[in-house]
């Protein structure tokens, strides 16, 4: 059976909670709901950087000694689109970079059906 990729990454419905901090909603295509908060989103920025940092935590993975470190939880300050293919949010510690490309939603999306079926033997750890 031929996989309908477009489907499962076109949003028909997009909100992005900004002034109440209660994150993204996004609808897709195949009838799908996803819901992200900001902070999960701040964890999943796509970016350089983040993508950069995320890699070092990754090879620092099982050092118990490091300390966890406080981040206060991450808002949103603004939410903009990017043509129609990506979302841009400036989080409330400044960071700005990180383009959410709708691909890039659907395949973090947090619920077990998409776990499944986007990040099945990736390597990615558990956030
Ligand atoms: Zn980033
Ligand atoms: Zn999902």
């Amino acid at each position: 059976m031929p996989i309908p990729l477009d489907a499962r990454k076109k949003p028909t419905s997009v909100k992005i909670h900004v002034t109440t901090g209660q994150g993204v909603d996004v609808t897709w295509s195949d009838g799908h709901a996803s819901h992200y908060d900001f902070p999960y989103l701040r964890d999943h920025c796509p970016c350089a950087l983040c993508n950069d940092e995320r890699e070092k935590k990754t090879k620092a993975g099982g050092n118990s000694a490091a300390l966890p470190m406080f981040k206060p939880r991450a808002m949103a300050k603004s939410a903009t689109a990017v043509g129609n293919y990506a979302i841009q949010i400036e989080f409330s510690d400044s960071h700005a970079t990180g383009i959410f490309s709708f691909e890039c939603l659907r395949e973090i999306c947090p619920c077990d059906a998409c776990a499944r079926d986007f990040r099945a033997g990736t390597t990615e750890t558990k956030a």
